[in-house]
């Protein structure tokens, strides 16, 4: 039996239907812009999002990469989250190869940030100061525990950035998560933003990539800087088949995901060792930590886990984050609340 894995949704293999399309892919070379299935799913990206153009790149990292040197210049400042994954980890690529200064602002628990603290961190017109360039917003938010950020703050940032001649930037990596819990498109999510990235390669199962989306001068700006970066693919369309067929089958099932994390959770949450966070999960993240009576540490809980085929994500001395995805059942839910039930006692 294969373990039962909920470290992250980036573990999802690719469906059935995505390996029969990657084997029948039609495909050109890129550089060239002649791959007619990476043209059809940029098209099919841009379109969900409500955008102009869209661009295929090889990870939510070099998306959010790309989108940065494309709005900002050497020396220029991006304000994002200080619990921001373009902040925490992703290398310190913005500075160490766009030369881009950030400026981090504190994440409420919900994952937004005050629109006070935002307006404070934009910098005045002086000769001391880098200049603001770029807000960027995380949705959903992966370090405040995959919380949904709302359309009404979204706008309200957006109305902020454009006020001051900014830009404003979305790590939408798990975009279609956020947009299933709140019962929104992600277009509507998308709206007050200048571009958005969102992964392919998580919950909707892909196996490789991410799409950068917004105007078509951003898109072309960008494609420029991926082509600098090293991403510029050949006969990628191969990838982009799977892609289409996740775009195409997999924002529909992710309200199955997050009942299932809700499941989750009300069963880690009945087991006497263990304290959930705050309020039930929004969307395929739980978090939850060893309460005191538990003389094990989280890694050690973690092992004891992996002996019985269950793997989770451990992010502190003695906390743990799980995260459920297509490949994750009621069934191997509730045998991973069992598994837990076993090695705490
Ligand atoms: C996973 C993730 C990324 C980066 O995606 P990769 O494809 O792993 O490079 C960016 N932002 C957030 C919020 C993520 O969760």
């Amino acid at each position: 039996m294969p373990p039962i894995d909920l470290r992250s949704d980036t573990v999802t293999q690719p469906t059935p239907e995505m390996r029969a399309a990657m084997a029948q892919a039609v495909v050109g070379d890129d550089v060239y812009g002649e791959d007619p299935t990476i043209n059809r799913l940029q098209d099919m990206a841009a379109q969900m999002l409500g955008k102009e153009a869209g661009l295929l790149v090889a990870s939510g990292t070099m998306g959010n990469l790309a989108a940065v040197l494309a709005h900002c210049g050497r020396g220029d400042e991006v304000i994002l989250g200080d619990k921001a994954h373009t902040f925490l980890y992703e290398a310190g690529g913005i500075s160490a190869l766009g030369s881009v200064h950030s400026r981090q602002a504190f994440n409420q628990p919900d994952g937004t940030i005050r629109l006070e603290d935002l307006q404070a961190a934009i910098r005045a017109d002086d000769v001391h100061a880098p200049i603001t360039r770029l807000i960027a917003l995380e949705n959903t938010h992966n370090r405040c525990g995959g919380v949904a950020i709302s359309v009404e703050y979204t706008r309200r940032v957006g109305e902020l950035a454009h006020e001051h001649g900014l830009a404003l930037h979305i790590d939408g990596a798990r975009l279609f998560n956020a947009a299933a819990a709140l019962q929104v498109s992600a277009a509507e999510l998308a709206a007050p933003a200048d571009s958005v990235t969102f992964c392919l390669s998580k919950a909707l199962c892909a196996p490789v990539g991410s799409v950068l989306c917004g105007s078509r001068a951003f898109i072309r700006r960008a494609h420029r800087v991926r082509k600098m970066l090293g991403g510029g693919m050949r006969q990628a369309g191969i990838l982009a088949a799977a892609g289409i067929v996740a775009l195409e089958t997999m924002p529909a099932h992710l309200a199955q995901d997050h009942r299932r994390a809700r499941l989750l959770a009300q069963g880690l949450a009945a087991l006497p060792g263990i304290e959930l966070d705050a309020g039930a999960p929004q969307t395929n993240m739980v978090f939850c930590s060893l309460n005191p009576s538990v003389p094990l540490s989280a890694a050690e809980i973690a092992a004891r886990l992996k002996e019985r085929q269950v793997l989770v994500g451990v992010v502190g001395a003695r906390r743990f984050r799980l995260v459920t995805h297509y490949w994750i059942n009621d069934e191997t839910v509730a045998r991973a609340i069992e598994a837990f039930r076993e090695v705490m006692i």
